[in-house]
């Protein structure tokens, strides 16, 4: 019997999974990806890589299709609203269980299985929320969920003896020494923290979002943005990133387009900034001004930025001083 497993690169999904091979169920992990996910998909980089995590405790690589598009307009206005911050997790379970209902057939599996814990997250994991989530993804009775499932109604897949109730778990709440547990019994480590997987719980994320949806910029490249350095609202149209450490401004410079505009001193350390939207002079010269605040100016009253629109590559220089700091608290997102 196959069955499809949600994973997310957290330590209970990958669980659930394994509680569910260990029945002898043939599991497919899929890993449905959001543009707002703090863990790493490779197997480098920060975070603990979910591709590693899955392969080395569920001996399967995962499949991984990418829903941003779709997870986009929930964002904008969930149907089931928001937890505390910006996210809308009852529609995002929903859309995730119902695009493992279009794999289904693709891949022949029989049911779901998810590494919801019963009681553990206040939006999306009490009873009735989950049951809500099942029934409008139109997987009702077909979604297994080994960690919580002695303490919810039987599944289908329980009822017809694809899977013994008796083997899968009653985790309960938000005390995670039972899952700490089991991986221990599995032999399953490197997971990565509980907290923080989604950035859509971080309030200062949720207040960058935000703005990006009231000024009509919302797109899988402006998140992108949104997740390096510091931001500052500098018009209605337009938005300067300000990368904190060398590694952001890398990564500035790697996601600048060719309408954007980029900053950076000529001649002193300090960082590369990323303009992007519609820039007038004046407004260049600000952005030149608050990047020019972040150099490391030793004394000195301006320093020289470099600045360019990336599609033209014609550097201009200006010798600017830093953009006041009282002024400046007003722009920051
Ligand atoms: S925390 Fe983020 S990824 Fe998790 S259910 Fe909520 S919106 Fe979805």
């Amino acid at each position: 019997m196959k069955a499809i497993a949600l994973v997310s690169g957290g330590l209970d999904s990958v669980l659930a999974a394994r509680v569910a091979q260990e029945q002898g169920i043939e599991v497919i992990p899929f890993h449905f990806s959001i543009p707002f996910c703090h863990r790493s998909k490779s197997d480098s980089g920060p975070g603990a890589g979910m591709n590693r995590l899955v392969r080395s405790s569920l001996h399967i690589p995962p499949v991984i299709k990418d829903i941003s598009a779709d997870f986009l307009s929930l964002v904008r206005e969930p149907a089931h609203g928001f937890g505390s911050q910006m996210n809308p997790c009852i529609d995002c379970k929903i859309l995730m269980l119902r695009k493992a209902k279009d794999e289904m057939p693709v891949v022949g599996a029989a049911f779901v299985i998810t590494g919801e814990v019963l009681g553990q997250r206040p939006m999306s994991q009490y009873r009735d929320a989950l049951k809500l989530i099942e029934k409008k993804s139109g997987l009702e009775g077909l979604v297994v969920r080994p960690l919580s499932a002695q303490l919810l109604d039987e599944t289908i897949p329980e009822q017809k003896g694809w899977i013994a109730r008796s083997a899968l778990l009653n985790f309960n709440g938000r005390n995670r020494k039972p899952q700490f547990a089991l991986a221990k019994r599995y032999n399953i480590s490197g997971y990565p923290n509980p907290a923080g997987g989604c950035l859509l719980t971080d309030p200062a994320f949720s207040n960058r979002l935000k703005d990006l949806i009231m000024h009509g910029e919302l797109s899988v490249e402006n998140i992108s943005l949104l997740k390096i350095g510091r931001h500052f609202r500098i018009s209605d149209n337009a938005r300067l990133a300000v990368g904190r450490n060398e590694e952001e401004n890398r990564k500035l410079l790697s996601l600048a387009k060719g309408g954007d505009y980029l900053f950076m001193p000529s001649s002193v350390a300090g960082p590369t900034s990323l303009g992007r939207g519609v820039f007038s002079k004046d407004l260049a010269m600000r952005c030149a001004a608050i990047t020019c605040r972040y150099c490391d100016l030793d004394g000195s009253l301006t320093a020289e930025i470099i600045w360019r629109r990336v599609a033209y590559g014609q550097e201009e220089i200006i010798s600017i001083a830093p953009f006041a700091e009282t002024d400046l608290a007003g722009l920051r997102i």
